[in-house]
């Protein structure tokens, strides 16, 4: 079976296609979204999902959360003394997710197709085949995001070129896409973003907001404090969803800090989020060629656009409201499992097929010499253009600067700006030139498949040599197998605990973040739920796991009265 995976940043979710339609997959608790969140006991236990969030605020150093944001990078987590790459603690969440999947669908999950940000480079995208092929999944296509939204807001029962604008604000990501539907084909016309803006700044607002009025420090030195905070900080921001004033409150120096946060107030400082939320919209729709008012549906994914805020910035954007009909944390991972459906070939959907666009431009660094004579080096010389439609090929000639060079090198880049140095370096290339008298030609073709691998074929008609290379991180790549029997020892937490070990953090860090007589309450609950759990009675458990939720959930309600 293949399964559809959204691996977010704050939250993932699996999806498979099942009976003609996608539908999502619910995990061990019974819930559709898990968090992306890895955790390591004192015994070296790995927990996944909301056991792992539970714990951030009482044990952060243990703990990792948004490291999607960190995709691609080869600098270690460290969770307690154990490295991680982020990509390693993707795979662990993947392999819960294909665990829960396997256990609600009962078969075995062999591939799946997991979706990333429009926005992600190369490396990222590398990264997140990687973390499939650690957890064991066989990475079947990695499909962009927004185009995931689009399958699952059925853009390919579309019948005529029918633009759709896919707003997408997740925790860590802000992607925009224009994607169209015309003869069965579904294409992503142009998509625009910026991978440094999503929810979790909007987070940081609400937390600004209450360290002035609250006096807090600017930065807390305590660890403990600053995960509290930001806990704090989401709820609020969460409750000013759903009403015009939320309580922001906060145990620091033995007592309890609260302070109201008005709409008003939020709005007033994220104005200067919301105005960068302009312009990668208006980028997507130059580079698309579409006109506001030529967008058939306009349709919101990404927690983030639960805000208020944003739904009205997006309405007065287009003149008209937003398509909300799906879940906006559920739209992607249907999405690709709409697309699983399609790898698997299922006659239902046999007719569509998907294009997409290459999110930066990739080309090579050339020296030229400006009017004075003077050379300039690093200057980029794009191959192929952001946007262009994938699968793609392009061939362009350069030249070598100086006669009787018998070599040249250069490097391969992905980005837009002029200086080469700004972009990011794929790799770099050193290939030996018949010295000639005069300059010498040297073809580059570039290469590029959905699924974000690149090919570069270098020609020198001279000789008629050609050099071929396909970039992917070798140094990552070559100890793959290795890598996956590491972390397949680590001692996961069984599934059948995940709940329990949940509320057992759940009550800690109420515990943690109450005074008086409610931590006392916290206490006695952590006490008692611990004392069932050593009896290994799963029916007293079970019972027991129902009663300390319901009573925790009163404790946090009551916070905010
Ligand atoms: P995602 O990466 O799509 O899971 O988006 C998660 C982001 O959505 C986080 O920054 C959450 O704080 C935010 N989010 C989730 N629910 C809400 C809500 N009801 N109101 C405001 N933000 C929310």
């Amino acid at each position: 079976m293949i399964v559809g995976i959204d691996l977010g940043t704050t939250n993932s979710a699996v999806a498979w296609w099942h009976d003609g339609e996608a539908k999502l997959i619910p995990n061990a608790l019974g819930e559709f979204l898990t968090p992306s969140a890895v955790s390591i006991t004192d015994d070296e236990e790995i927990l996944v999902g909301v056991a792992a969030r539970e714990r951030q605020t009482t044990h952060p150093r243990s703990t990792a959360t948004t490291f999607k944001r960190l995709m691609g990078s080869t600098k270690p987590v460290m969770l307690q003394k154990t490295r991680f790459l982020p990509e390693d603690l993707s795979s662990l969440v993947l392999r819960n997710l294909k665990r829960d999947a396997e256990v609600h669908c009962g078969q075995e999950v062999t591939g799946a197709v997991i979706t990333v940000p429009a926005y992600f480079n190369d490396r990222q995208r590398r990264a997140t085949r990687r973390a499939g092929e650690l957890a064991g999944l066989k990475v079947k296509r990695l499909v962009n995001e927004p185009t995931a939204a689009a399958l699952a807001y059925g853009i390919a029962d579309r019948e005529d070129r029918e633009p759709f604008l896919v707003f997408d604000l997740g925790g860590g990501t802000f992607d925009v896409s224009i994607v169209e539907v015309f003869d069965g084909i579904v294409e992503v016309r142009a998509s625009a973003g910026d991978n440094r803006l999503g929810g979790e700044d909007f987070t940081d607002v609400i937390l600004n907001l209450a360290r002035s009025a609250l006096n807090l420090p600017a930065a807390f030195e305590d660890l403990h404090l600053a995960e509290q905070a930001r806990a704090a900080a989401e709820r609020t921001k969460r409750a000013l969803s759903e009403g015009e004033s939320a309580t922001f409150s906060v145990l620091w120096n033995g007592e309890q800090h609260s302070t109201q946060i008005t709409a008003a107030m939020f709005d007033g400082e994220a104005a200067p989020l919301i105005e960068r939320l302009r312009a990668p919209v208006l980028r997507a729709m130059s580079d698309g060629n579409v006109r506001a008012d030529a967008m058939s549906e306009i349709v919101l994914v990404g927690g983030a656009t639960r805000m208020p805020l944003v739904r009205r910035t997006v309405t007065r954007m287009f003149g008209r409201f937003p398509n909300t009909a799906l879940h906006p944390d559920h739209a992607i991972a249907l999405g690709a499992a709409v697309q699983a459906g399609l790898v698997e070939r299922k006659a239902d959907l046999a007719e569509v097929r998907l294009t997409d666009v290459c999110p930066h431009s990739l080309g090579i660094d050339v020296m030229e010499v400006d009017q004075f004579g003077d050379a300039r080096t690093g200057l980029f010389a794009p191959i192929i253009e952001r946007n262009t439609v994938l699968p793609a090929s392009r061939l362009k000639h350069f030249r070598t600067s100086m006669p009787m060079q018998p070599k040249v090198q250069f490097g391969i880049y992905q980005g837009e700006a002029r200086n080469v140095i700004a972009n990011v370096l794929l790799r770099e290339v050193d290939i030996p030139v018949p010295p000639q008298s005069a300059s010498t030609q040297i073809d580059c073709r570039f290469t590029y498949d959905v699924s974000g691998l690149l090919e570069v074929d270098v020609t020198i008609p001279a000789s008629g040599e050609t050099h071929q290379l396909v970039i992917y991180d070798e140094d990552n790549d070559d100890n793959i197998e290795e890598r996956r029997a590491a972390l397949a020892s680590l001692k996961i937490l069984p599934r059948d605990q995940e709940r329990n070990r949940a509320i057992i953090g759940r009550a800690e860090a109420c515990f943690e973040t109450f005074l008086g007589e409610k931590r006392e309450v916290a206490g006695e609950l952590l006490k008692y739920f611990e004392g069932v759990l050593e009896g290994q009675d799963p029916r007293a458990i079970a019972e027991a796991a129902t009663e300390v939720s319901t009573q925790l959930d009163q404790l946090e309600s009551e916070r905010y009265l």
